[in-house]
């Protein structure tokens, strides 16, 4: 093979990063990258994921647009897999496909009630705080006391996000719409649930200590739940590392919640109730509307497990989210898992219903592995990938069309009205002087039409 020539569906960080790998990699021939994404915009779950509350995580933007702008890959923004582009025609213009596309639905929970009015995925209400051009304006945030289940990085986001005061989120990305509807928000309590134990959190420590650092919200800690975890936890949890900085911060808690107990610490407006060893059974709701979690009370069984106790209590609410993990999306022509939620493959090879491998079809990211690992292991999955494809380099498909204008002819042929990368700094450009007018690093653009208009200069 002379020259390799790669599709990569999905422009997050899995796909960036394989871009970039890829063209980097040890190699005997050429190599042609077109990324295309659904959006207008890249950067995926970094720009629609990551909270506009951590600046250091979304910086992760930077080290991305430079591999974008290294002039070595092309970008076609605003073109739907399946829909603008088919396989087919991936199959007519490259020699094989990488899919990273992620997984931006929210998991299911089957519990009764869960589908009542004021029960939301924790996925619909990031892309709404993230300005995802995708999901309604407005969010219904008129809830007082509001219940988060699941105990993981999502669960800690969603919950600063609820439970911060509007005007701490000014300095950051958030659109207009975003800081308008938090500065209405009533909330008092939030009542975080974990249906196993303190020490078998998923958070990771900093994001954790960051909970107990909101302006203005107390702690509320449960002590029984703590001895209920002592006598149980195995020697190996006890001695993690990020099990024992997660136990510190949690026992700060613990002694400063005992000193405003005393009347030592003025108490804050807002409180956020940890609950762990309960599990969500049931939804209570009046009319059609959430006004509380119905949870059994479980306990260790000893090998990291829980077992009922048969025990229940109801925790008054007027809102609930599900932070239980996030889960991938179908495409077209491509078999899917819909138990795990993700495209089957052999370390990036994608499998059919047999377990044989297709030709030219690969899956990098979240679609390929799962919703869990931070940004930085999709670097080493990509990797695993990108080592398949080059070993595969003679079984791939033989395009008919090469050359390099075809793809951007039959998408105008279409009438897909595409952003390039130069669309993105245009549209990047902008975001960023809306920001410095009022004072604030960025704000986004929101609508689809508004975005692909300042991207294409329309
Ligand atoms: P996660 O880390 O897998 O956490 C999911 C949580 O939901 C777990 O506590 C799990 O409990 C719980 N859960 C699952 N099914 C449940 C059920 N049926 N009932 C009750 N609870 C249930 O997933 P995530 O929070 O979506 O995060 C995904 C990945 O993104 C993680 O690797 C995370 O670290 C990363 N992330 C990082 C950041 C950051 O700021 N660094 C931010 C967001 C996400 P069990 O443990 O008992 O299963």
């Amino acid at each position: 093979m002379e020259k390799m020539r790669v599709a990569i569906v999905g422009a997050g960080p899995a796909g960036i990063y394989a871009a970039d790998l890829l063209l980097k990699a040890e190699r005997d021939f050429d190599v042609e990258v077109d990324l295309f994404e659904q959006l207008p915009a890249p950067y995926g779950l970094v720009r629609y994921g990551v909270s506009p509350d951590h600046p250091r995580i979304k910086g992760i933007i930077t080290a991305l647009r430079d591999v974008l702008d290294s002039g070595a890959i092309r970008y076609f923004g605003n073109v739907r897999y399946g829909v603008d582009v088919t396989l087919d025609d991936l199959k007519k213009h490259y020699n094989a496909v990488i899919f990273s596309t992620g997984a931006i639905r929210d998991a299911n929970l089957s519990i009764p009630g869960v589908d009542a009015e004021g029960s939301y995925g924790a996925a619909d209400f990031v892309s709404w705080f993230d300005g995802h051009p995708d999901v309604p304006r407005t969010w219904p945030l008129e809830a007082r006391s509001v219940g988060v289940i699941g105990n993981g990085n999502v669960a800690l986001d969603i919950s600063r996000m609820l439970i911060k005061h509007a005007d701490d989120l000014l300095p950051t990305e958030i659109p207009e719409n975003v800081y308008e509807g938090l500065k209405a928000n009533p909330i008092q309590e939030l009542h975080l649930f974990g249906r196993r134990g303190p020490k078998y959190v998923k958070f990771t420590p900093l994001e954790l200590r960051e909970l107990g650092e909101v302006r203005d919200v107390d702690m509320v800690i449960n002590e029984a739940d703590f001895d209920r975890d002592d006598a149980y936890a195995d020697e190996t949890l006890m001695k993690n590392k990020q099990v024992v900085v997660m136990t510190r911060i949690m026992d700060k808690w613990r002694a400063e919640q005992k000193e405003r107990e005393a009347g030592e610490i003025a108490p804050a407006s807002r409180r956020l109730h940890m609950h762990f060893w309960s599990k969500p059974v049931a939804v209570v709701t009046e009319e059609g509307r959430v006004t509380g979690l119905k949870i059994e009370r479980t306990a260790p069984d000893g090998n990291g497990g829980v077992i009922d106790t048969g025990e229940f209590e109801t925790i008054p609410m007027q809102s609930l989210y599900r932070a239980i993990g996030y889960f991938g999306s179908p495409l077209e022509e491509i078999p899917f898992s819909e138990e795990r939620g993700v495209i089957p493959n052999d370390k990036g090879r994608v499998l059919d219903i047999t377990g044989e491998q297709i030709p030219g079809v690969y899956a990098t990211g979240w679609i390929k592995r799962g919703p869990i690992g931070l940004i930085g292991h999709t670097k080493s999955d990509a990797m695993e990938t990108l080592e398949c494809l080059i070993a595969d380099q003679d079984k791939l498909w033989s395009p008919e069309e090469t050359a390099a204008e075809a793809i951007p002819a039959l998408l105008e042929s279409r009438n897909v009205p595409y952003t390039t990368i130069d669309g993105w700094h245009r549209l990047d450009a902008h975001e960023l002087a809306l920001g410095e007018a009022a004072g604030r690093t960025r704000i986004k653009v929101v609508p689809r039409d508004e975005m692909t208009d300042i991207s294409r200069a329309e």
